[in-house]
């Protein structure tokens, strides 16, 4: 399996990935999944709402660049049309 440098997409530190994996370090791995189950509870709860990624990131208290990595990554896709994308890529 080749390996990819990439920027973590929670931290912003380089790390080695297998090529076609997430683009996260082992050290935000857990941070991730916390991040994921507490951006579905709050879309899950407010399902008939239309958030941004700022909306996200201020109801959460992260930083915009953790929310925008998790749609980026496939996260949200199921429900991607809450999450207006617009101009908030960063990458
Ligand atoms: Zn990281």
């Amino acid at each position: 399996m080749p390996l990819d440098l990439v920027k973590c997409g929670m931290c912003d530190k380089a790390v080695v990935i297998e090529r076609g994996t997430k683009p996260v370090c082992q050290d935000c791995r857990q941070e991730e999944q916390e991040l994921y189950r507490r951006v579905r509870a709050l879309l899950t709860d407010y399902g008939d709402r239309r958030f941004t990624i700022q909306d996200v990131a201020g109801a959460l208290g992260v930083e915009e660049k953790k929310i925008t990595y998790l749609v980026d990554n496939g996260y949200f896709q199921l429900i991607r049309s809450h999450i207006m994308l617009e101009d908030n890529k960063r990458l």
